[in-house]
This record gives structure tokens, sequence and C-alpha cells, in this order.
């Protein structure tokens, strides 16, 4: 079985009462597979610790809108993610926001740093390591860190020229 498996059948999975950050290219890649275009909206963060980006000072600039909101998932009623069902994640894999498919790793706008604690690698087998229990490989993570960071850069970057074409018109 793997990690992720064992994790949800303990405690409380990653999907549930997070704000899960997505970026335009996550829309897109989400809207060819689902016909609702209702999953996401622009929230306040929920949890004051996610203003805490000390070695990442870029993340907020990136990902908070003028407004001070972020746009995360929706969540359904009982604070569980709205793609999240009872047999897992209702999205394919290849379209899961890039932030879920990095899940657990760490990492910042120059590389992966480490696991997150929050992760139970005390439930993995003797002998097993966690990158073959998650299926995750560094160099895949470190892929779809770069796609994450471009993504959020590229945003972060038209929004700034607009603001600046609309301060000159
Ligand atoms: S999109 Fe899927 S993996 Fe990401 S939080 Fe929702 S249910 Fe979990």
């Amino acid at each position: 079985m793997r990690l992720c498996e064992k994790c949800a059948g303990v405690k409380n999975t990653c999907c549930i009462a997070r704000d899960v950050i997505i970026t335009p290219g996550d829309i897109k890649r989400i809207e060819e597979v689902i016909i609702s275009k209702d999953f996401y909206e622009f929230r306040p963060v929920s949890d004051l610790e996610y203003l805490v980006q000390e070695d990442d000072p870029n993340w907020n600039i990136y990902t908070f809108f003028e407004n001070g909101t972020r746009r995360v998932l929706k969540h359904k009623e009982n604070n569980r993610c709205i793609f999240l069902h009872d047999m897992g994640c209702s999205l394919p894999g290849y379209v899961r926001p890039l932030v879920c498919r990095l899940h657990p790793f760490l990492y910042n706008e120059q590389g992966l740093t480490g696991i997150s604690s929050d992760c139970p690698v005390e439930l993995l087998d003797v002998n097993e390591d966690i990158y073959t229990s998650i299926g995750i490989n560094t160099s895949l993570a470190e892929t779809w860190r770069k796609e994450l960071y471009h993504e959020l850069f590229n945003e972060y970057n038209e929004n700034r020229q607009s603001m600046r074409k609309a301060m000159v018109s």
C-alpha cells in the first residue's frame, strides 16, 4: 500500500482544510477534463501560518492579488476540497494542481528543500523509500516546481504590466 493511502487511513489527508493555490495553467488543464467551471474562488488566507514564507520571499508576492485574496480551490461544507471524494482525489493525476502534485515535497523558488513534516514517514515499510512509495522522484518534482513558479511568475508579471499601462493611460 502506498504511503498516501496509509496516511488517509489514519488521519485527515492533505486535501482537507487547506488553501490550495491554483495557477492559470492549473485552471486550463482542469477545465479540459471537467464540465463545471465553478471550482475555484478568491479567499483571504484561512491560517496566518500561510503568510510565513521566510525562505521564499516572492511566494506571497506572486500569489496574492491586490485585494488581499488568493485564488484557491473551493471547499465543500465539511472543509474538504471540492475534488475530494470517498476514493480520494477525483481529478486525474496529470491535471491536479501543481501544488497538490508536489505534496509532500517542500520547495522554494530556487529548488526542492525537503519533505513536509506532515507526511507520516513512520508508516513506510522497512527498507521502503518515500519516493518509491509516493511514486514521485525528485526529478519529476523539480519539473513541477519549475512549472509552478513559471506559471505564477508569468501571471504576476502580466498583471504588473497591465497595471502600469492603466497608470500611464
Ligand atoms: S485537487 Fe485533489 S489532490 Fe488537490 S486538494 Fe483537491 S482532492 Fe486533494
